[in-house]
């Protein structure tokens, strides 16, 4: 196993983190507290779950498996301010989540969820979440106040600039990291630690293995291959895998014994292996951010890469949008596919030459139906 320092933190942390939100319901809670148990007797030492994961169950799940783990791990979990916002109702939160977890001090409290610049500032507001946290800190519950983001780069970097937060959870992955990649190499250049969530793209990396074969080398599969890239990415501190079974853990933790770290050459090497194997798809490289209406057009043509290179029908589509509008990427910006007035500036800029306009003129179909249900 790798381990890395945390950020400013002090804490030395694995590269293979344990993403609690994944946990097989079918099975027990105490079956699912084992899992956690093996993975830490693997050298993972940390644990991230938050309220509300998996049918509410995940933190009492990872409480059955800290009450026999001895010292030596890291606990992370989460709180919304827009639910917990005011101090003395994050203080609750953190004193529910430690009870469920069954442990002293939480060590990486995340400010939940920030979609726009307005969640930081209502958690930062007098008598708010950040304030409640605080006084947690001193009082030894919390170890550090950390936040998770679905904002772009120039957000994540704002906020880090404040220097109240001492990393960041977000979602990067082999897939999408050319257009995600300033959030996570900002928080890496000020020294701040940098989380990596959905390193499998939701699902979407180990169900669409054949047509990803272009991600692998030297006999890896495309799984590994995403694996390897957040794990030994220097840049991201821990890269957490919701893991549902023993196997998973062995194939992470062989993949963190094993992997050297990952080159500015070798990221470049991907995002021309994505520019030139992903035809008329989307690569993240972020070049079309030139719109005047202020749309995230590689956030709508990565939706469209589900459909085109996925096989995403357009029920699941609409999830997808309707999520990401609600509490992913699509939610800091209030432009729509809409809003286009097919100037024609990101079609000039795209690197892969892609229809943007008629692209967004399909996905908006899609987006007036989500309104009009
Ligand atoms: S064509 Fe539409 S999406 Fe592209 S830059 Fe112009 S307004 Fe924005
Ligand atoms: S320039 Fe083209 S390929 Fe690159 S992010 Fe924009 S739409 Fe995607």
């Amino acid at each position: 196993m790798i381990y890395k320092e945390y950020g400013k933190t002090g804490e030395k942390v694995s590269a293979v983190g344990f993403g609690g939100m994944r946990f097989d319901l079918k099975r027990s809670n105490e079956e699912n507290a084992g899992l956690i148990k093996y993975a830490f007797d693997k050298g993972i030492n940390y644990f991230d779950t938050a309220p509300g994961y998996c049918e509410d169950k995940s933190e009492d799940i990872y409480g059955l498996a800290f009450k026999d783990m001895k010292d030596g791990f890291f606990v992370s979990t989460k709180g919304m301010p827009v639910k917990f916002d005011t101090a003395q109702k994050a203080r609750d939160a953190v004193k529910k989540s430690l009870e469920r977890l069954k442990v002293d001090k939480i060590d990486f409290y995340h400010v939940w969820c920030l979609r726009k610049m307005e969640h930081y500032e209502l958690a930062m507001k007098p008598g708010g979440q950040y304030e409640g946290l605080m006084q947690c800190k001193e009082e030894g519950l919390i170890g550090h106040i950390v936040f998770s983001s679905h904002q772009p780069g120039s957000e994540i970097k704002n906020i880090l600039k404040q220097d109240k937060m001492e990393g960041v959870l977000l979602g990067v992955n082999i897939l999408n990291f050319p257009y995600r990649w300033d959030g996570v190499a900002a928080a890496y250049e000020m020294g701040y630690g940098v989380v990596a969530m959905n390193p499998l793209g939701g699902g979407m990396i180990p169900q669409n293995e054949s047509r990803l074969a272009f991600l692998s080398e030297d006999g890896e599969t495309p799984t590994e291959a995403a694996l390897r890239f957040v794990i030994a990415c220097p840049e991201i501190t821990v890269a957490l895998n919701g893991f549902t079974t023993r196997e998973h853990i062995d194939t992470a933790c062989k993949i963190a014994d094993n992997a050297g770290s990952f080159t500015d050459e070798e990221l470049e090497s991907i995002k021309k292996r994505l520019g030139s194997n992903m035809d008329k798809a989307c690569t993240a490289c972020g070049y079309c951010d030139v719109c005047p209406q202020g749309i995230n057009i590689p956030a709508y043509m990565q939706h469209y890469n589900d459909k085109q290179i996925f096989g995403s029908n357009d029920e699941k589509l609409k999830k997808e949008i309707g999520f990401s509008h609600g509490w992913g990427i699509l939610a800091s910006s209030s432009a729509r596919a809409g809003d286009c007035v097919e100037c024609g500036k990101c079609e000039e800029e795209c690197t892969q030459h892609l229809p943007i306009i008629e692209r967004l003129k399909e996905l908006l179909v899609l987006e007036n139906e989500i309104y009009k249900e």
